[in-house]
């Protein structure tokens, strides 16, 4: 749709808002944010992103800062140890473009959202920060949106990447609420020491802790088990709880859990889900992100689909004629993409749920035989599901 540039507003500066900003701008369309939050605050500790991810962030122009900013994972690599501390198997996830682009980065996700929204400033890009909107109405041509400052804005495309409690989604008359998965993740920062630079996974019956480099001095630990729907813990006895969680942890996985000191920075958060069919838009609203479709993070991926969404959308808009053709081809290429790791990721936790003590040593062979298998299928298939979403925007 190169005849005419749009005016896009987008709703939510996340990861998807953010990229999806980028990659619009820099397609020449005027585009403008609003964020609910009063000031980039971000909740902290760390993400993953895999190749596929860093691939959108280089096709943004944003790779060689974020690599700057994070660590990439030397060789990919990704140790596997059992709750007792005993080995299991390592595994190397694959690189992108021949080596160039690393197989894993951890990042803090304040650093990757200060690289993100440093090139949104550059771009020019209008923000308003502690903004969102009241009320969608269809008009030719375009969206009357009505924002909590009582402006009224018109617009040729909204953009709800406003992430997995979406209120353009409801807006919009789509009713599907996040399912709660029975997960909760545990998150903490710690110093990194200078010799761990592996991505490490210990695997306990029915739980899992994670420990992933971040930046040169700082690593984030995760934990993964199920919890009760709607149980609050009192974010200040964030730090001890989860050393209890896990405190039958040995291994790689003591150090970090004895360092769960009182203030030290912990985040709990109990995982939902979106699982959404096409379409992903009304009229001139879509959907991207978290709000289309939040997924568990065992595969940590959800933040490389918001990447790999915003630069589809913009290629999808360069290559249809009309919008709705665009929004159309974007929910067909991207529903089998981020489908298949919502499925994967979520049998992955299942399964890894079901576990019980005795069933370790089984499990253990098991990785030792087909761990690599699986981490090559899984990729691979996502690789072929990445080609046949670019097919269809070729069509
Ligand atoms: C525990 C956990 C660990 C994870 N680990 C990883 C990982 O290692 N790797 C990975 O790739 N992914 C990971 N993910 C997934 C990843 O965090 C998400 O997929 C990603 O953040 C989605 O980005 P988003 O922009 O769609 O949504 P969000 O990041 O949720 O951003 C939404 C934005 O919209 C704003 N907003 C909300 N409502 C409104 C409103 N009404 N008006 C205006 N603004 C609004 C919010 O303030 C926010 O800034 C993890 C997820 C969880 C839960």
């Amino acid at each position: 749709m190169n005849r005419g540039r749009l005016d896009i507003l987008i709703v939510g500066g996340g990861i998807a808002g953010c990229c999806a900003a980028i990659a619009l701008t820099q397609n020449g369309h005027r585009v403008r944010i609003v964020e609910k939050e009063n000031a980039w605050r971000f909740q902290s500790s760390g993400i993953f992103v895999y190749a596929n991810g860093l691939v959108s962030l280089d096709k943004l122009g944003l790779l060689d800062d974020i690599l700057a900013a994070g660590f990439p994972v030397p060789g990919g690599r990704n140790a596997y140890f059992d709750h007792t501390g005993a080995a299991i198997v390592e595994t190397i996830y694959p690189t992108a473009d021949g080596g160039r682009i690393p197989a894993i980065l951890g990042i803090r996700r304040a650093e990757m959202h200060r690289v993100m929204t440093a090139r949104i400033a550059a771009l020019g890009v209008p923000v308003q920060l502690g903004t969102n909107v009241r009320g969608l109405e269809d008009v030719a041509g375009g969206v009357l949106v009505d924002l909590s400052d009582g402006t009224q804005v018109r617009t040729n495309l909204v953009i709800g990447a406003d992430g997995v409690r979406s209120a353009t989604r409801a807006m919009i008359g789509i009713d599907v609420a996040p399912r709660y998965t029975g997960f909760g993740v545990w998150r903490a920062v710690h110093r990194r020491p200078a010799d761990l630079t592996d991505k490490i996974m210990v695997m306990g019956p029915a739980k899992r802790f994670g420990i992933m480099p971040i930046s040169d001095d700082l690593l984030y630990t995760f934990g993964t088990l199920a919890e009760p729907k709607d149980h609050h813990y009192e974010p200040a006895t964030w730090p001890e709880t989860m050393a209890a969680k896990f405190a039958e942890f040995q291994g790689p996985a003591a150090r970090f859990l004895a360092d769960l000191h009182a203030g030290a920075e912990v985040l709990y958060t109990a995982v939902e889900e979106v699982v959404l069919p096409l379409p992903w838009h009304r009229g001139r609203v879509l959907l991207i992100g978290d709000a289309a479709h939040a997924s568990t993070p065992f595969m940590g991926q959800g933040g490389a689909m918001a990447m790999q969404d915003a630069v589809v959308l913009a290629q999808a808009i360069e290559a249809r004629e009309t919008l709705g053709e665009a929004l159309d081809v974007f929910g067909a290429a991207r529903l089998p993409v981020c489908q298949f790791v919502q499925d994967v990721s979520r049998s992955v936790g299942e399964a890894g749920a079901r576990e019980v003590e005795g069933d370790i040593e089984a499990r253990n062979a098991e990785m030792r035989d087909g761990a690599q298998a699986k981490v090559d299928g899984f990729y691979g298939r996502l690789a072929e599901l990445d080609a046949e979403a670019e097919a269809k925007l070729a069509v």
